[in-house]
């Protein structure tokens, strides 16, 4: 299997160069030269599986000859072992023919850690392999950096630093990333946005001398390994629901697009999905640009679900690349015309093409409160905000027939002031996090600015 740019000019790689690499040099995003498929006799024989074995049989055929089928599955194995569900991503019933699938049971308490966990595992084997050591940066609106630092605390050959907003993630958050004391583990508060942080982050990968000094390597959804492990829960749920014999629909609040195109790839296996549904908060540049056609950047509004809290949506590059017939030159341009301009206008066949594949929808701040509430109030059932936006947009495009699978993409402790605010009521943290806010902080805080962030790497990474 080999993996090609969105913007068509960067060498082509293997999955485990694709996963070191994360940006592709030309400035694109890696994505599998084919979609390989499921029969439906495969699917279907996911039926009763384990997470972990459904996990190797939909994920396999994207590795290749990266790793080995013991290395492929001793990595899974590691990587879903630490999480406090049997069934890593457990169905609950929310209403008649609508279900939440909680991905919050990984050690930080967010779906990243499905991806995370993974990635960490399959690092160790190929660094082991190659003897290399690299520089892991990564930039957060709250719950990557926090899944990324869990995944990679104290490892020998690997330093990790983490870029986010200051004062723009939830203490819970914060915490998570300020209180690792590995030495290998570097929290950075940058004052400005998380849309700051990321760019910040891809003019890091851009400067070439820099990415080659320090061995950079990406963990964010950019990273197609990130994409691939999240493929993996869209089958799972299906198929408890009656996948491949019934169609299901999704709602995944996203702000990066990097979880719904996972579902996008699901679909492109050969899942039987009828709808993929967009749930944006007030951030919606995903919501304004199906309905007009108009991608527009328009400045981040701060919100009560700060993990979509993002404007620039690096992942809808991969749903553009599909939508353009897989043409890299037309995507560079939109690109240029998006770092020149601040937007561009997607072509009238594009649109469609995204439009048969996706609905979206947008939520405002009081809506995604009183829906924590409604929720809470209908079924016992406390959800995070992120989850609420999602849940919100499902009730209002769902078509009663089909099952609607909502994403609870974290766990309402992590967000308890919103909660609180809604419910009355304030969710504690698991037994396994209950000294989180005993434990002392280590944070350094940095200016918006490429020169001062890598001056701080390269002094900080241990060589
Ligand atoms: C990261 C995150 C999202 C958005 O995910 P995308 O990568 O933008 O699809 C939604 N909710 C929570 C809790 C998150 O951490």
């Amino acid at each position: 299997m080999r993996y090609v740019s969105t913007r068509g000019k960067a060498p082509v790689l293997t999955f485990d160069e694709a996963m070191l690499t994360g940006l592709a040099r030309d400035g694109g995003l890696y994505v599998p030269e084919t979609i390989p498929t499921l029969t439906a006799d495969g699917i279907a024989a996911l039926g009763g599986l384990s997470y972990e074995e459904t996990a190797f049989r939909v994920m396999r055929p994207f590795v290749g000859d990266a790793f080995t089928d013991d290395e492929f599955r001793s990595a899974i194995g590691k990587a879903y072992e630490g999480f406090g569900h049997t069934a890593r991503a457990p169905l609950v019933q929310l209403a008649p023919n609508h279900f939440l699938l909680e991905l919050f049971h990984g050690p930080t308490l967010a779906f990243k850690d499905f991806a995370m966990q993974l990635i960490g595992q399959l690092f160790q084997i190929a660094l082991a392999r190659s003897g290399r050591r690299i520089t892991i940066v990564g930039a957060t609106s709250g719950d990557t950096g926090s899944a990324a630092i869990e995944a990679f605390r104290g490892l020998d050959n690997v330093d990790v630093f983490i870029l986010f907003p200051e004062g723009r993630v939830s203490d819970v958050q914060r915490r998570q990333m300020t209180t690792p004391s590995e030495a290998n583990v570097h929290a950075l508060a940058v004052k400005g946005d998380f849309d700051d942080c990321q760019a910040r982050l891809k003019d890091m990968f851009n400067d070439f001398d820099f990415r080659d000094e320090v061995g950079l390597a990406g963990v964010n959804s950019i990273n197609w390994a990130r994409v691939l492990a999240q493929v993996v829960y869209y089958f799972s749920a299906a198929v408890s629901l009656g996948a491949p014999g019934r169609k299901v629909s999704f709602t995944v609040p996203t702000g990066n697009f990097g979880d719904i195109f996972a579902g996008y790839i699901a679909k492109r296996m050969g899942l039987p999905i009828e709808r993929l549904v967009i749930a944006t908060n007030q951030n919606d540049i995903l919501h304004r640009c199906l309905t007009t056609g108009r991608y527009e950047m328009d400045g981040v509004k701060p919100s009560i679900s700060p993990s979509m809290d993002i404007q620039v949506s690096s992942n809808f590059e991969r749903a553009l690349f599909e939508a353009y017939g897989r043409d890299g030159n037309a995507v560079a341009q939109l690109m240029e015309e998006m770092k020149r301009e601040g937007g561009f206008t997607v072509s009238q066949g594009a649109l469609q093409a995204l439009r048969d594949l996706f609905t979206s929808g947008r939520v405002g701040e009081d809506e995604t409160l009183e829906t924590i509430a409604a929720t809470h109030a209908a079924t016992g059932e406390l959800i995070c905000p992120h989850t609420a936006v999602g849940v919100r947009v499902a009730e209002a495009e769902r078509d009663a027939a089909v099952p609607m699978i909502t994403l609870a993409t974290a766990h309402p402790a992590k967000f308890p002031d919103a909660v609180e605010k809604a419910t009355g009521q304030r969710p504690g943290l698991p037994d396994r996090m209950g000294d989180l806010f005993k434990r002392d902080e280590r944070v350094t805080s940095v200016p918006n600015d490429l020169a001062a962030l890598e001056a701080v790497v390269r002094e900080r990474r241990r060589t």
